[in-house]
């Protein structure tokens, strides 16, 4: 409602200037009223600008067309009818202009506004100018990334000026490489705040010819101080992660080393004391005390091999790889611990394909697969009765992948283990390491392989190891 006051005024206004100026015989009551129409519409909108409109001519009519102080237009003769109308159209005319313009006005600030918001959310200021010597524009973000106040002029040298010390050659080579049409440039460079405060800018700009030879540049300047302190944070975390990272593995490795090792010096103690036992006997059993004496000998080996396995593991070396027959390196498994099952009173039922489709990899590793899963199922049993302590070895062909599984008799997987068995350090024995079955999950995942526990439908529990068959046994 103020607007209308207002343009109102503004007619008043001019009605005052126009009576004044008409009283020294200057007839300026056209001009001075189209004045303040286009005012009103410019100042204070279109219903405004209307509203002027009509008293501009209403008040023509009333003070400057004779007959006077009448606003009846039937009162007035032919000439002033015509003239009145004239004026009618000019104004409205006018008006309308206006309207248009002010529209379009409306349309450019709200469209600034929305620009300035998305600039201030990105961070991204935008600056451009004619080269070489046209006035520059910043827009609103412009200032604040360069902390100028409005007061501040443009200018390229003002921008300069900022740069970090160390990155000022980088970047006069970066702006230098927009004196010429380019599509597009990036640098990135830091600037010295006033507060000394430094921020890390990334910068896009392109320079276009016009039709008139003049250089038309234009750049976007984005404040990514925030994005680069974030990545700093993040380059720091991963080191220390890599670090932590690196001696957890040093722990996990220690850890594994001692698995691994336990059981052939376990199995080397026990062939040991049995040597011992053969060699008591009068007269002492020669033949069974050699065959001690050599399984003691192949735990060695094999105690050997798993050094040397975690040794290259440690230096990251890459494992070895050749054709391994599954069915083969069960029986290897069965004569090592065939004694640790007799003295544990488990049965061991073997169910291989006779045809088993051969895998890549490393027989030792493969092993300790196999090691692993039968020592648990050991284990599992501990309390089972005797007669029932049971384990089959099985292995399949299925598709293009070997299926081998160890199915013991025991009380099968705890409650609520079953996400973690493979994690490291996860056991539910007195004395476990938790080490075992994450270390099978990595051997069975650098083969391309993987390794699943299920419970069984009757009892006991399920380790299945799953590698892709070798191209050449298909
Ligand atoms: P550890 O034998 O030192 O406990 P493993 O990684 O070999 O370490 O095994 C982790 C856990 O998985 C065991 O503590 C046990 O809870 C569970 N587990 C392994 N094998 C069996 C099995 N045959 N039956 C039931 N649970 C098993």
């Amino acid at each position: 409602m103020a607007r209308y006051g207002q343009a109102s005024l503004a007619v008043l206004l001019a009605l005052a200037v126009a009576t004044f100026l008409d009283s020294y015989g200057i007839p300026t009551a056209f001009a001075t009223m189209l004045l303040a129409v286009v005012f009103s519409v410019w100042r204070f909108g279109i219903g405004a600008g209307l509203l002027a409109a009509i008293l501009a001519i209403a008040s023509i009519r009333f003070f400057f067309l004779q007959p006077l102080h009448s606003l009846d237009p039937f009162a007035l003769p032919d000439e002033n009818v015509r003239r009145l109308l004239l004026y009618t159209e000019s104004i409205l005319l006018l008006w309308l202009l206006g309207s248009a313009l002010r529209r379009g006005q409306s349309r450019l600030e709200r469209s600034e506004a929305y620009l300035a918001d998305a600039q201030a959310l990105s961070r991204t200021g935008s600056i451009s100018f004619f080269a070489p010597d046209a006035e520059i524009f910043w827009s609103a973000e412009t200032y604040r990334v360069f902390g100028f106040g409005k007061e501040v002029s443009p200018s390229v040298r003002r921008m300069l000026d900022r740069i970090h010390p160390e990155d000022v050659n980088t970047a006069r080579s970066g702006f230098y490489g927009l004196a010429e049409p380019v599509q597009r440039i990036e640098l990135e460079h830091r600037i010295v705040m006033q507060d000394a405060s430094v921020k890390h800018l990334n910068i896009l700009g392109k320079a276009e010819r016009e039709k008139d030879g003049r250089l038309r540049i234009s750049a976007a300047v984005m404040d990514i101080t925030e994005a680069r302190r974030t990545a700093e944070l993040l380059r720091k975390s991963q080191a220390e992660l890599a670090h932590v990272t690196r001696l957890t593995t040093m722990g996990e490795l220690v850890a594994s080393i001692a698995h691994e090792i336990n059981q052939p010096l376990g199995a080397m103690k026990l062939h040991a004391q049995s040597g011992l036992r053969w060699l008591d006997r009068k007269p002492p059993e020669l033949e069974r005390a050699e065959m001690s004496l050599n399984r003691i000998i192949d735990n060695a080996v094999r105690a050997e091999g798993l050094i040397a396995k975690i040794r290259a593991m440690a230096k990251k070396q890459e494992v070895e790889s050749v054709p391994v027959d599954l069915n083969h390196l069960v029986g290897d498994v069965m004569e090592l611990l065939k004694g640790e099952a007799h003295e544990r009173g488990v049965a061991c039922q073997i169910d291989l394909e006779p045809s088993l489709g051969e895998v890549r990899g490393d027989p030792i590793q493969l092993q300790q697969i196999v090691v692993n899963f039968l020592m648990n199922g050991f284990d599992a049993m501990a309390a089972t009765p005797r007669e029932e302590r049971e384990i089959t070895i099985r292995s399949r062909n299925r598709g293009n992948e070997v299926i081998f599984d160890v199915r013991d008799a025991g009380p099968g997987i705890q409650r609520g283990a079953e996400g973690l068995l493979f994690d490291a350090f996860f056991t539910t024995k007195a004395h476990g390491m938790g080490m075992g079955l994450s270390i099978c999950r990595s051997i069975a995942e650098s083969h391309q392989g993987r390794i699943e526990a299920f419970n069984n439908d009757d009892r006991g529990a399920t380790f299945r190891l799953t590698l892709p068959q070798s191209e050449i046994s298909k």
